[in-house]
């Protein structure tokens, strides 16, 4: 006759040290007392946008393998709610632009970034996404800014990934910060419309 062995799962694989350091993201302002707790709605939207930013990755070049790094286990872009790469601009909201952009390149970077639903924010990752960096030439983009806003800018070439984890905390710090009326305000509006998007 045949036994069964019983399966047995490991239901607590983190160990000790980690999990005594595992913290919950920070408790926006507000008044609290016995049995509630008020804040404002912009105040917990920013809280909620900040710790689950989808990144879409552009990369087109060196800078890209700077970002694989920083997606790999050691520096573990995850830890910041951001383990969702996403392929399709119309479920991310951080386009990461990594490369050396061609200027026959752009207007396909453009239609990626209007592709993408607001709110919406772009990291230029490395000095050609920010400037051109050293190909001053006639067939390469200078600075991704020319065709789309830029929030953040990464600089180096490449960038460390401890250069690009500040950069999209920065980003995290404008996505935390962000009024909910800004995408509806006329500068923002103006902004778009300087880039031709409407
Ligand atoms: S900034 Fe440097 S490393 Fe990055 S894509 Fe340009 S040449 Fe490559």
């Amino acid at each position: 006759m045949s036994t069964t062995r019983p399966v047995r799962y490991n239901l607590n694989p983190i160990p000790a040290n980690i999990r005594d350091n595992i913290a919950i993201s920070e408790m926006p302002e507000g008044l609290q007392g016995e049995g509630y707790f008020a804040t404002s709605l912009e105040k917990v939207v920013g809280l909620a946008r900040k710790n689950s930013i989808w990144p879409l990755p552009f990369a087109t070049s060196c800078c890209g393998i700077e970002f694989m790094a920083t997606m790999g286990s050691h520096y573990d872009l995850s830890r910041f709610g951001s383990e969702r790469l996403g392929f399709t601009p119309r479920q991310c909201d951080l386009l990461m632009v990594m490369g050396t952009i061609a200027k026959k390149m752009a207007p396909v970077l453009k239609q990626v970034y209007i592709q993408m639903a607001e709110p919406r924010w772009v990291i230029a990752v490395g000095a050609c996404a920010s400037s051109g960096g050293i190909f001053d030439t006639y067939s390469v983009l200078q600075g991704i800014d020319q065709v789309i806003p830029v929030d953040v800018y990464v600089p180096g070439c490449p960038p460390r990934p401890e250069a690009i984890l500040d950069g999209f905390m920065k980003v995290q710090e404008l996505v935390h910060n962000e009024s909910l009326r800004r995408r509806n305000s006329v500068h923002y509006k103006a902004l778009l419309n300087s880039y031709g998007i409407q």
